[in-house]
């Protein structure tokens, strides 16, 4: 095959962290790109080392794999500058999806950039996007808003204060939450378009679309399992 050399990118680089996204449910959902990386990286750091062990032992790929998540984040940020300053090459990874997106990958490139460290972004699967992309809703402008707060008052706050918001809304919701949550969004933001996006990528992958209402009305039904994204129409446009 004739190589397309303007997009070629040396191998894996040392001392560089590589923001590595991976799928969202779907094993096929990785660029080669990012199989590349994994393989080249001296270690991989990862939210979900089972998860991550997973994939990696899908495609056959044998590599040293430490855990960074949100409760030892603080502890382990710093261990893993330490690796990049010595020249190793880090990978980090989410348990789904884009690292960054409502994860603790956030912390990861402050850091590294703060102590001059390369940080590489290694593009691929994210639910957001996944979700508004099917949505049938204006994405020229768009607010992701991640996890609403978990306590009703605060969750209700918050959609008070995205009332007059134009642009369309997404968020994610746990699937214990979901009933609860919808019946806010109906009370605070009235009738509007919206889709839940359940299970993308995935054998039970779901879009429901209707008014916040009429989809409380249909997850009621049965219990609600799965991950999901909520996508809703902005206020009316002027
Ligand atoms: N970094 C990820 C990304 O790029 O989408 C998101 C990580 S966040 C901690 C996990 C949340 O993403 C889930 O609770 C759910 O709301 C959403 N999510 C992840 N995978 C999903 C899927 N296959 N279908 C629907 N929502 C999904």
């Amino acid at each position: 095959m004739k190589k397309l050399k303007k997009y070629e990118n040396p191998l894996a680089e040392p001392g560089v962290l590589y923001v590595v996204s991976t799928p969202i449910g779907n094993l096929e959902d990785i660029t080669l790109r990012a199989l590349r990386v994994l393989k080249e990286v001296d270690l991989v750091a990862s939210e979900d080392t089972r998860h991550t062990g997973l994939l990696l032992k899908h495609y056959g790929i044998k590599k040293r794999l430490e855990s960074y998540h949100d409760f030892n984040k603080e502890r382990k940020a710093p261990t893993l500058m330490k690796e990049l300053k010595s020249g190793r090459s880090v990978a980090v990874t989410s348990d789904a999806g884009t690292p960054g997106i409502s994860d603790p990958c956030y912390l990861l490139v402050k850091l590294a950039i703060q102590e001059n460290i390369k940080v590489i972004p290694i593009p691929g699967a994210s639910a957001f996007l996944s979700a508004l992309v099917v949505s049938g809703l204006p994405t020229d402008r768009f607010a992701f808003e991640g996890f609403l707060p978990v306590k009703s008052g605060r969750r209700r706050k918050r959609l008070e204060e995205l009332h007059e918001e134009k642009r369309t809304l997404i968020f994610y919701e746990s699937p214990h939450r979901l009933l609860k949550t919808l019946q806010d969004i109906s009370e605070i933001l009235g009738e509007r378009k919206m889709i839940v996006a359940r299970e993308l990528t995935k054998k039970f992958e779901e879009i429901k679309r209707g008014t916040p209402e009429e989809i409380k009305m249909y997850f009621q039904k049965s219990k609600v399992k799965g991950e999901l994204v909520l996508v809703i129409e902005g206020a009316k446009r002027g």
